[in-house]
């Protein structure tokens, strides 16, 4: 039985500035946060105290 493919993984974008939840994406994203303007990127992304990474190809959350 083949193994399934880890397809390219997706995570909470969180603004450091005002911790609105903006969406979920890609790390190599950049997402404006629609309150305070600040371009929120995976670099400066509030990180959750549990990181979550979500398939693109898949609903299910994965935890690490
Ligand atoms: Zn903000």
């Amino acid at each position: 039985m083949k193994k399934k493919e880890q397809g390219p993984l997706q995570v909470v974008f969180i603004c450091p500035n005002c911790g609105k939840h903006l969406a979920w994406a890609l790390p190599t994203a950049a997402i404006s946060c629609p309150c305070c303007g600040l371009w929120v990127t995976n670099k400066n992304r509030k990180r959750p105290s549990v990181e979550v990474f979500l398939p693109v190809d898949s609903e299910q959350t994965v935890l690490f």
